[in-house]
């Protein structure tokens, strides 16, 4: 995936994202050159419209965005048209195969949680959680800097705070398992294993150098799940009934009289709700979560559209079940996904599906080391994206698929991707997007209905 438009970009002007700072020049040029757009960053996007090809703003030009769009078209034309529709192995993306040759690495770290250890660490710019499979590419010297401890195989991520009002600095540890060096490069694939939060020393991050690399103290979190209440107030004999569906309801109001607290402040913290508009989500993308409920309520967290400050908020919570409640209640209203820039609606809650197996968000690598967290959805809304430049398989995070840059239609930030089969035009889905998180907003139903109150209380006070 060579030309994610603005990875170039970010890595070298907002030292966003450490793992790839240091990355060699003649890479990041290589990485523009295939891009051959100008990159599109925030704080310079004005000079950058101003030097972004005329063809997007001229819409008489044969090469506009629309044009772009047939040429994609055309570009899939190439592949065969008969013989009957063959389903995308949703096991390749899973593989990050365009990484090139890999070899495993051996050996597992655990620790301890509420417990203080010194890690190397680099930093990241946005949210990981537990479960989760992250792609990698560093320079070999950054590597070793981050390896150099006795394991060699685990390291820290830190997340870049969003916000002023974040008071602490959390990460988390990646257990690497497969890696292969390339021309200077180091290319790895890691687990991520384990929350942790920064300690402070004097009001600050405790974060030293040595050996060529940083290191932070963090404190391990625990992961906490809460048993069913009425089970600690039942007796051996009723168990049996207890588990039976029917008497279940009518067993915790006899349960209940028996202890501190009545029924409904029980169910007001029981999650059977929340597992059921779960269970509905999983139905509604056809896949399947981890059964594990640590792993799920992070799966959750990664795989259930929430704004950062959510996302956070779980992040943050020692609690599986105070997890599942948050993500629950954003699973009440739809959303939409705006493009963060200028909030133009590009995608929306319905068309979320899974391309790669069993998610429907997840971490890829560019060449050039940015890591893109990318939703995929079957479609955006009409008009709310343009394709532009040529679409390219090199680098192709979805093997069989050509990839071509989306970016907002109003104002020309990236976006994502469009994703086209080729060589096999029967390959199903024949079109999807990857939207790139870092690019969106999610709004959901609930914030709009505020927003449009506000609006009117707003108008009407004038
Ligand atoms: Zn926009």
């Amino acid at each position: 995936m060579e030309n994610q438009d603005d990875a170039p970009n970010q890595e070298e002007n907002s030292e966003s994202s450490a793992n790839n700072q240091n990355l060699p020049i003649s890479l990041v040029r290589r990485a523009r050159r295939l891009v051959s757009q100008p990159t599109l960053q925030e704080n310079n996007l004005d000079n950058e419209i101003n030097n972004y090809p005329q063809h997007l703003n001229d819409e008489n030009d044969d090469d506009d965005g629309e044009s772009s769009d047939r040429l994609f078209e055309e570009y899939i034309q190439e592949g065969s048209q008969s013989g009957q529709s063959q389903l995308f192995d949703s096991e390749l993306p899973t593989q990050h195969s365009y990484l090139g040759s890999t070899e495993n690495v051996r050996g597992f770290s655990y620790f301890e949680p509420y417990k203080t250890y010194e890690i190397p660490f680099c930093e990241h710019h946005s949210l990981l959680f537990p479960g989760e499979i992250l792609p990698m590419i560093m320079l070999a010297d950054r590597f070793f800097s981050l390896s150099n401890n006795e394991e060699g195989v685990v390291f820290g991520l830190v997340f870049q705070r969003e916000n002023e009002d974040e008071k602490q600095t959390y990460g988390v540890t990646c257990q690497i398992f497969e890696k292969g060096l390339e021309s200077g490069l180091v290319k790895i694939k890691c687990k991520v294993q384990q929350r942790f939060v920064v300690v402070k020393t004097n009001n600050e991050d405790s974060i030293t150098m040595r050996n060529h690399g940083y290191y932070a103290k963090v404190k391990i979190l625990p992961e906490i799940v809460l048993q069913d209440p009425y089970l600690l107030a039942i007796s051996n004999s009723y168990l049996k009934h207890y588990q039976n569906t029917n008497n279940k309801i009518h067993l915790q109001k006899f349960l209940a009289a028996s202890t501190r607290w009545p029924k409904f402040v029980y169910d007001e913290y029981s999650i059977a709700t929340v597992t059921d508009k779960i269970e509905r989500y999983l139905a509604m993308l056809n896949i399947e979560a981890p059964t594990d409920p640590i792993l799920k309520s992070f799966w959750l967290a990664r795989n259930v559209p929430l704004n950062h400050t959510d996302r956070l908020k779980v992040f943050q919570s020692n609690c599986v079940n105070k997890r599942l409640m948050l993500i629950g209640d954003s699973l009440n209203y739809m959303c939409y996904f705006l493009c963060k820039r200028c909030k133009n609606k590009i995608s929306i809650y319905n068309d979320i599906f899974a391309v790669s197996k069993g998610a429907v968000n997840v971490n890829y690598c560019n060449p050039a080391g940015y890591i893109h967290e990318t939703l995929t959805v079957m479609k955006t809304f009409e008009s709310a994206v343009k394709l532009v430049d040529k679409p390219s398989t090199e680098f192709s995070w979805f093997p069989g698929y050509a990839w071509q840059i989306a970016i907002c239609s109003k104002c020309y930030t990236h976006v994502g991707w469009k994703f086209a089969a080729v060589n096999n035009r029967n390959l199903k889905p024949r079109t999807f997007f990857g939207l790139s998180c870092k690019s969106l907003l999610v709004q959901s139903q609930q914030d709009s209905v505020n927003q449009n109150d506000q609006e009117v209380i707003d108008s009407d006070m004038e």
